[in-house]
C-alpha cells in the first residue's frame, strides 16, 4: 500500500468509527474524534503489531469496542489515545493541552493500569488488584477502556507466542472477565471468557462447539417455533415485545460441566428465548409479568426453575425474569423476559450510565461508590494478601442468596453467608449485639448457611456486647468481616477492661457499697476467683465485653460481705517515701513554653511520668507544678485558668519518677522476692512498700522510681504475669 493509500484507508476507518458512534449519539463532536485519531496516528507512526499490521489498528479497535458499549465521545477519544503515553514519546502535558483534563486523566488512568503486571504470586496479585480498585474509584471509564483494550488484544491473541497467550488468557479469565461480570457488562464478559477458554483449552473448546453445533439446528428450530407462538399471543394481548433466540456461550457450558458436574444433555439453556418488552418503566415491567404468564399458560413450567430478578435484582443490578418450560416439542426451553432498559443494563452494565442521553444514574453511582469504598476499606485493614484475595474473590465472583427481614426487606448476601452476615447487613450495631438467630421462625446456630428466601430474625442483647472473634470464621461478606475487625481495632483489650472496671464501680456505687475500698479487696478477689478467672484483667475484659453481668457480681459481693466481717482496712507502711525536692526544669526533662530554667516540681497528687499528658500550674512563689492532665486536682484549679501554662516532656530526663503500684496476689512463699526481682529487672527502684494479707489475698503497695511510661507498662505486664499475681496496676488518686 502506498503512503497515500494508507492515509486514505485510515480516513475510511475513522469515518466508520464516527458513523458507529453517531448511530447512538447524533450530537457527536466529530472533530474531537478525528483529532484524537490523528494524534494517535502521528504518535504510533512506524509502529507495527505482531501481526504485522500498523499499530494504529489497535487503538482504533479499542475505540470501536467502546462504541459497541455506547460510551460517550470523551471515552472514545481516550480509547484512541490510550497507548500513546505508554508506547510512544508523548507526554501527558501535551495531551492535556490538546484535549483537556478529562481525556488526559482517562489516558493517564489506563496507562497506570497497563503498567500493572499480574503475576502468579499471590502477594503481587493482591497488590495489583489494589491498584485496579483505586483506579476504578477515580473513574469507572478507565476500567471500561481497559476492558475494551483487553478484549481487542484477546481477539488478536493468535499472533503472540504460546506461553504469552496462555498467560494473557489466564489473566483474562481470573481478573478481567470477573470484573466485567461485577460491572454487569455481560456483552464483554462472554466474549472475554470464550476467547480465553479457546486459548487455554483448544480441544475442549472444539469439542463443546461441535456438540452445540450438532444440536443447534434442532434446538433453534424448537426455540423459533416457540418464539412465533409466543409472539402471536403477545400481539393479541397488546404487549409490544421483541423476541430473539439466544445461544449460550461456550465457556458457561464448559463451566457448568466442569465445575458443577453436569452432563451436556442436562444443560437446558443451550438456547434460550429472550423476550424484550418495549414499553418503558412500570408499563414495561407489567408487560414482563404478563409475558411470563402467557408463556406459563402455553407450556408447563418446570418446578424450581423460575427466578424473579426484577423483584430481586442481583448485586450487579441484573434484572430479568427467568423460567424454563416444557417447550412445544416436549423438551425444556429457557425463557428470559426483561424490558429494553433492563436489557441494556444487562448488556452494558455500568457502561449503560454513559449511554447517550441516559444521563447519570445517581443511585447506581452511590451503590458503586459504596462498593468500591468497602473494597478500599478492606484493603487497608487486610494485611494478609491471601485473605484479601479470598475476600475480593467473594465479592467479585460469588453467587448471591436472597434473604429477608421479618418485615420483608430484602438483603442480598454472598452464598455461604450466615446469620452473622445478615445481622451486619441490617446494621453494624445489630451485628455487634447478635446473640442468636431465627430462620423461618426456628432458632438456628450462628454457623447456619442462609438459603434463598429465608426470613431471618436476629436476636440481640440489650447491653452493648461485642462480636466474638470466632465470628470471623462464620462471616463471609466483606462488610461483616470488616465490621468485626474494626470492632477489635477500636475496642482494644485495654478499653474493654477499663469499661469493665467502670461498670462494676457503677454497680457497686448503685448499691451504696464502698466501691473504692472493694477494689483489690480479698472479697472482690474471691468473687472473681469464684467466677472462674485467675487474673483480674481477664475478668474485667469479660465484664467490659458484656459476657458477665455486673449485677450478678454485686450480688455475690453482697453475699460475701454478709458472711465476712467486711473489708479489712490495710495499715502497714514501712520506709517513708523519699521527699521530693524542686529541681530545675531541664533536669526533669520538662519544657515550659516560652520560659527557660524555671523552677519545676512534679505534683505529688498524681506523680506524672514521661509520656503522660501533662499541664503546668504556676504556684505563687514556688515555680511551676506539673500535673497529669487527668488529675482531679487540675479540675479544681481550673478556677484560675490564667495560671496554667503549657509544658511538655522532652527526651533525656535524668531523674526517675515516683509512681505507686499496687500488686494483688494470692499469698504464697517467696512472692515478695519474685516481685522485687521483677522491679529490679525493669530498672525500677523500690523506695517504699507496704502491704496487708487478708483472707489469703496479699495486697502490696510499692512506691518506685521508674524512667518512662513505656517501662512502667512493661513492668506492670511482667508483674501481672507472675505466678499467683492476680492484678497489678498504677495507683492514681481519683
Ligand atoms: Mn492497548
Amino acid at each position: 500500500m502506498s503512503v497515500l493509500d494508507a492515509k486514505r484507508h485510515h480516513e475510511d476507518l475513522v469515518e466508520e468509527l464516527i458513523a458507529e458512534v453517531e448511530a447512538y449519539n447524533p450530537d457527536l463532536d466529530r472533530d474531537l474524534v478525528r483529532r484524537a485519531f490523528e494524534f494517535a496516528e502521528r504518535a504510533h507512526a512506524g509502529q507495527t503489531r505482531r501481526s504485522g499490521e500498523e499499530f494504529i489498528h489497535h487503538p482504533l479497535g479499542v475505540a470501536r469496542v467502546c462504541a459497541e458499549l455506547h460510551l460517550d465521545e470523551r471515552t472514545i477519544a481516550a480509547a484512541l489515545l490510550h497507548d500513546v503515553i505508554e508506547d510512544t514519546g508523548s507526554e501527558l502535558e501535551e495531551l492535556r493541552a490538546e484535549f483537556g483534563d478529562e481525556i488526559a486523566q482517562l489516558v493517564e488512568g489506563v496507562t497506570k493500569l497497563t503498567r500493572i503486571r499480574f503475576q502468579s504470586r499471590e502477594q503481587a496479585e493482591a497488590e495489583n488488584y489494589r491498584k485496579m480498585i483505586v483506579a476504578m474509584a477515580q473513574d469507572r471509564r478507565v476500567i471500561l477502556i481497559k476492558l475494551a483494550d483487553r478484549l481487542h488484544n484477546m481477539r488478536t491473541i493468535e499472533y503472540l507466542g504460546r506461553q504469552k497467550q496462555a498467560q494473557k488468557a489466564r489473566e483474562t479469565l481470573e481478573v478481567y472477565a470477573p470484573l466485567a461480570h461485577r460491572l454487569g457488562i455481560h456483552a464483554l464478559k462472554w466474549e472475554l471468557e470464550d476467547l480465553s477458554f479457546q486459548t487455554l483449552h483448544p480441544r475442549k473448546y472444539a469439542e463443546i462447539k461441535a456438540m452445540v453445533a450438532s444440536q443447534r439446528a434442532d434446538r433453534e428450530a424448537q426455540a423459533e417455533k416457540a418464539g412465533s407462538i409466543l409472539a402471536e399471543e403477545l400481539r393479541k394481548a397488546d404487549v409490544p415485545a421483541d423476541i430473539a433466540v439466544r445461544a449460550k456461550h461456550l465457556y458457561s457450558i464448559y463451566d457448568k460441566m466442569a465445575k458443577r458436574g453436569r452432563e451436556f444433555n442436562e444443560i437446558y439453556d443451550l438456547t434460550a428465548l429472550r423476550v424484550v418488552c418495549e414499553r418503558s418503566e412500570e408499563d414495561g415491567t407489567r408487560d414482563c409479568y404478563a409475558a411470563l404468564g402467557l408463556a406459563h399458560s402455553l407450556w408447563k413450567p418446570m418446578p424450581g426453575r423460575f427466578k424473579d430478578f426484577i423483584a430481586m435484582p442481583k448485586l450487579n443490578r441484573y434484572r430479568s425474569l427467568h423460567t424454563t418450560v416444557i417447550g412445544p416439542d416436549g423438551r425444556p426451553l429457557e425463557i428470559q423476559v426483561r424490558t429494553r432498559e433492563m436489557h441494556e443494563d444487562a448488556e452494558y452494565g455500568v457502561a449503560a450510565h454513559w449511554l447517550y442521553k441516559r444521563g447519570k444514574d445517581a443511585k447506581a453511582d452511590d451503590e458503586w461508590l459504596a462498593w468500591v469504598r468497602s473494597l478500599m476499606d478492606s484493603q487497608q485493614e487486610e494485611q494478609d494478601p491471601g485473605e484479601y484475595m479470598r475476600m475480593l474473590r467473594t465479592d467479585l465472583f460469588q453467587d448471591e442468596v436472597y434473604t429477608f427481614t421479618p418485615k420483608g426487606e430484602m438483603k442480598v448476601l454472598p452464598v455461604g453467608s450466615t446469620p452473622i452476615d445478615f445481622a451486619y447487613a441490617v446494621h453494624t450495631d445489630v451485628g455487634h449485639r447478635t446473640v442468636g438467630a431465627k430462620v423461618n421462625g426456628r432458632i438456628v446456630p450462628l454457623h447456619y448457611n442462609l438459603k434463598n428466601s429465608d426470613i431471618v430474625e436476629i436476636l440481640t442483647s440489650k447491653s452493648g456486647r461485642g462480636p466474638s472473634r470466632d465470628w470471623l470464621a462464620l462471616a463471609t461478606s466483606s462488610r461483616a468481616r470488616n465490621k468485626i475487625r474494626q470492632w477489635y481495632q477500636r475496642e482494644t483489650r485495654g478499653e474493654t477492661e477499663a469499661k469493665g472496671r467502670e461498670s462494676l464501680d457503677q454497680a457497686l456505687k448503685a448499691q451504696n457499697l464502698p466501691y473504692r475500698k472493694l477494689q483489690g479487696s480479698s472479697v472482690l478477689a474471691q468473687v472473681i476467683r469464684e467466677t472462674g478467672f485467675k487474673k483480674a484483667e481477664d475478668f474485667y475484659v469479660a465484664l467490659g465485653a458484656g459476657k458477665l453481668q455486673p449485677g450478678q457480681i454485686v450480688n455475690k459481693v453482697i453475699q460475701r460481705l454478709k458472711t465476712d466481717e467486711g473489708v479489712t482496712e490495710p495499715v502497714v507502711t514501712t520506709k517513708p517515701a523519699k521527699a521530693r525536692t524542686a529541681v530545675s526544669s531541664d533536669r526533669l526533662g520538662i519544657t515550659v513554653a516560652g520560659v527557660e530554667d524555671v523552677l519545676v516540681r512534679l505534683a505529688r497528687c498524681c506523680t506524672p511520668v514521661p509520656g503522660d499528658p501533662i499541664v503546668g500550674y504556676i504556684s505563687l512563689g514556688r515555680g511551676i507544678t506539673v500535673h497529669r492532665a487527668d488529675c482531679p486536682n487540675v479540675k479544681a484549679l481550673q478556677r484560675n485558668p490564667e495560671r496554667f501554662t503549657d509544658v511538655e516532656w522532652e527526651g533525656g530526663a535524668s531523674a526517675g519518677f515516683l509512681v505507686q503500684i499496687a500488686v494483688d496476689a494470692w499469698d504464697r512463699s517467696r512472692l515478695l522476692e519474685d516481685v522485687a526481682r521483677t522491679f529490679a529487672e525493669h530498672g525500677a527502684n523500690i523506695v517504699s512498700y507496704g502491704g496487708v494479707v487478708d483472707d489469703g489475698m496479699a495486697r502490696n503497695w510499692y512506691t518506685a522510681e521508674v524512667g518512662e511510661v513505656k517501662e512502667l507498662r512493661s513492668l506492670l505486664t511482667a508483674l501481672r504475669n507472675l505466678d499467683a499475681v492476680f492484678d497489678a496496676y498504677r495507683v492514681t488518686p481519683s
